[in-house]
């Protein structure tokens, strides 16, 4: 699955916002953020899914009176039987996700997570009969372990026996209630994201031939590096700090790009977060990159970095305006025969003069 909602951030409400979730899908419309224009829209085009990058509830609520924008969008999607669904920092944390756009859209090559996700990683080892080890393994492997990087089915092997006594009341696949057992097995060790810990225990559970599989869970503190905060990649030729502004300006349309003092070289490594990503710069200049980009960042924020890389922010709608791509693509790709449409409202709330 594409961008799952665990992989958001902490902080983050994405997912379901306003769901009938038995409705028949008459149509999708797509946006970065959800107002009553988006909602009108979405009835007047005869969807009935509104799919948005920002959430449309952020803060839990306490009345639905009408007061705010938030709570007329709420009154207004389920008068008129519209399911709204939000993948924000769970879509910005993907690989090939809101970054790798952005990045794709710069031409940056080699481009990998620029901050990548911590304690989000278990590893699994787990005991078994030789003759079922292969069956195990697949089962493991199909309910999402072993996916390392680009590589999937990644495994460790060792053989070895295993010993138990099989009790009263048991009914042992091997040996003799009892009776001391000695048994040909295999430690089978994989690795798996936290998140899918319940699934692969039910799919262990389910293929392993033991009655009481013996099987350990640990945590790792390896970051998991294809998951996680922004990108860093590199332009094919270095370019000129002026040049590439202008080539930023151009491509996301934006009506202002901000940017701290030219450092005087060429850009090659190029780091940049959609949104506000302010907070990753630090991690920028630690990975060598000339220049970071991003949506939008305080005053403050663009101190210590004078001299060493190039900051620029081109606004935060203007940064992941993109993002309604990939989930076209994803929707389009997995339902072709459902209407799928992008808005035609800007949500964009800022304006330049
Ligand atoms: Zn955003």
């Amino acid at each position: 699955m594409f961008a799952p909602l665990p992989l958001q951030d902490g902080f983050d409400n994405a997912g379901m916002q306003i769901g009938l979730t038995d409705a028949e899908i008459t149509g999708v419309l797509l946006c970065l953020d959800v107002t009553e224009d988006i909602v009108d829209e979405a009835v007047a085009s005869g969807c009935n899914l509104i799919v948005s990058h920002h959430p449309l509830i952020f803060s839990p609520l306490k009345r639905i009176t009408g007061a705010t924008y938030v709570e007329r969008c709420v009154m207004k999607a389920l008068q008129n039987g519209v399911s709204i669904y939000s993948a924000h920092t769970n879509i910005d944390n993907a690989s090939g996700g809101v970054n790798y756009r952005i990045a794709q859209k710069l031409g940056l090559e080699n481009v990998k997570i620029l901050v990548p996700k911590e304690n989000a990683l278990l590893k699994l080892s787990v005991y078994v009969p030789v003759a079922a080890a292969d069956a195990v393994r697949d089962a493991l492997f199909a309910a999402g372990c072993g996916n390392i990087g680009a590589y999937d089915s990644c495994s460790y092997n060792v053989a070895g026996y295993g010993t138990f006594r099989a009790g009263e009341g048991t009914n042992p696949f091997c040996g003799t209630v009892g009776e001391l057992h000695k048994e040909e097995e295999m430690r089978i060790d994989t690795i798996l994201p936290s998140y899918l810990k319940s699934r692969v225990t039910k799919a262990l559970l389910a293929a392993h031939p033991y009655e009481e599989p013996a099987y350990d869970f640990y945590s790792l503190a390896n970051a998991w590096e294809s998951v996680g905060a922004g990108v860093v990649g590199e332009l094919p030729e270095a370019a000129d700090e002026r040049d590439f502004l202008l080539k930023i300006k151009n491509t996301f349309a934006a009506g202002c790009v901000r940017h701290t003092s030219f450092v005087g070289k060429k850009v090659k490594k190029v780091a940049l977060c959609g949104g506000a990503g302010a907070s990753f710069a630090g991690a920028a200049l630690a990975a060598g990159a000339d220049l970071y980009l991003t949506g939008e960042a305080r005053y403050h924020d663009l101190f210590s970095y004078d001299g060493k890389m190039l900051v620029a922010f081109i606004g935060h709608y203007e940064s992941e305006q993109f993002t309604m791509e990939i989930f076209k693509e994803i929707i389009s790709a997995a339902h072709p025969d459902i209407k799928v449409k992008t808005t035609e409202v800007n949500t964009n709330p800022v304006q330049y003069m």
